[in-house]
């Protein structure tokens, strides 16, 4: 393709690395949401405390039912799709109005258009600081599946508790292994979540006791957001499984590790993961993932045929987890790591998810399994982190941590860096708050 057939393609031009909006902040080169980004999300503020959709740019973000209202944004589609609680009506628009919106969007932002930049009133009532806002669950999620993709990880894991020179069991390296979640108690950053209680196993005791969780852990994940839905019985095959996924987001799966370690066999997570899932509230779209695009780690044994797809499938994506105690004025980094290492990709998660004839739906959510890479301070997760708590975790100003304290704070942030911009994620933050013993 000739540089001049690109540059008139309307949405290869909202990828350009050189397009700068007339929005200053968004022109930090370490702003999460530059003009190449504009991800999705449902906010509300001050002024009008309806949940509605909005598109994140610098610091702030773009109204998309005051947009609409001001006749700036063509849509064929009934009106108020933008003044629902979620974005579900929206993405079941499909992915040319997905685009079209982007498209229109970037146009709009662009620092040589003189539609909102020149004019303060327009402007006054289409943004909205991001600093006024309230941030909602972006879709309305119908059910949720965690994977266990990264071997890393699953060597880690296999490793601690069944035997370091069989870590990885026979069928991890055969197909994406993964659970059924819970989708009702998946909650946006900034939700506290409650230390859960729970069966625990104490090993000098025959029989279980009751109690709140003493192992409390993060998994740092991505999901997925699945924008087109399969019908039962009709498998999404690999080679267009990513024409059903509209964006990612970052996710956090907490995991109460001995509660989990007690229930789990034989039928795997139930009590240990239930209890909350808490996701970023901002969906960037693989439409602006795309130029992040890179080679999957190579597949051995080669997947079956249903399970294979050509070309590129991971994204480099830098992820980051930060703790900060109860009062403390800084928070610690405790793991950097990054998504491109994800040894089965989101179009075979979603291929090996439906090869049975499940169907899924609009919104659904996949998490990609905790990410975790090679060196140790790459681990997605406490547990691997501290090796079951057998090596702490020193913390900036003092103190250490093996498993998560009553007060804590967790951060996940992820983003893409590109020439002079990055396509970021924000962040995924949750507290955690005494049991309700
Ligand atoms: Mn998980």
């Amino acid at each position: 393709m000739s540089m001049a057939s690109d540059l008139s393609n309307p949405l290869l031009q909202t990828r350009d690395p050189a397009k700068r909006s007339w929005l200053a902040s968004a022109n930090d080169a370490a702003c999460d949401f530059s003009i190449q980004n504009l991800p999705f999300g449902i906010f509300s503020d001050q002024r009008n405390g309806a949940p509605r959709a909005g598109v994140a740019i610098g610091d702030a973000i773009v109204d998309l039912a005051a947009l609409r209202v001001a006749g700036l944004l063509a849509l064929d589609a009934d009106d108020d799709v933008f003044s629902r609680p979620s974005l579900n009506a929206f993405v079941a628009l499909g992915r040319d109005v997905w685009r079209s919106v982007r498209v229109q969007l970037s146009a709009l932002l662009d620092a040589a258009c003189s539609t909102l930049r020149d004019d303060a009133a327009l402007r006054a009532r289409v943004l909205v600081p991001m600093s006024d806002a309230a941030m909602h669950l972006p879709v309305d999620i119908p059910g949720y599946t965690d994977f266990y993709s990264s071997k890393e990880h699953a060597t880690n894991v296999g490793t601690m508790f069944r035997d370091p020179k069989n870590a990885l069991l026979p069928n991890w390296s055969e197909m994406p292994i993964g659970y059924n979640g819970r989708a009702s108690s998946v909650v946006v950053s900034g939700t506290p979540v409650c230390r859960p209680m729970g069966q625990l196993k104490l090993p000098d005791q025959d029989r279980p006791i009751y109690g709140a969780c003493r192992k409390l852990d993060i998994e740092l994940e991505t999901g997925f957001i699945v924008g087109r839905g399969n019908a039962l019985g009709e498998p999404i095959a690999c080679a267009q499984a990513e024409d059903h996924i509209f964006g990612m987001v970052l996710l956090n799966d907490w995991s109460a590790r001995d509660i989990q370690q007690w229930e789990y066999v034989p039928l795997g997570p139930f009590n240990a993961k239930t209890f909350a899932t808490t996701i970023s509230p901002w969906i960037v779209t693989l439409d602006a993932l795309e130029p992040f695009r890179v080679a999957q780690p190579e597949q051995t044994p080669e997947p079956l045929p249903y399970l294979r797809h050509t070309g590129d499938h991971a994204f480099d994506l830098a992820l980051e987890v930060r703790l900060r105690p109860e009062g403390a004025d800084a928070a610690t980094t405790i793991a950097r790591t990054n998504f491109k290492q994800m040894y089965w990709t989101m179009a075979q998660q979603l291929a090996h998810h439906t090869v049975s004839g499940c169907n899924t739906r609009v919104g659904d959510l996949m998490g990609s399994g905790t990410i975790s890479g090679a060196a140790p301070d790459s681990f997605g997760s406490l547990l691997e982190l501290t090796w079951n708590g057998a090596r702490p975790l020193a913390l900036e100003g003092g103190g250490a941590r093996t498993f998560i304290v009553d007060g804590d704070e967790l951060t996940l942030a992820g983003w893409c860096q590109g020439d002079g911009y990055r396509v970021g994620f924000g962040t995924c933050v949750g507290k955690i708050l005494p049991a309700r013993g």
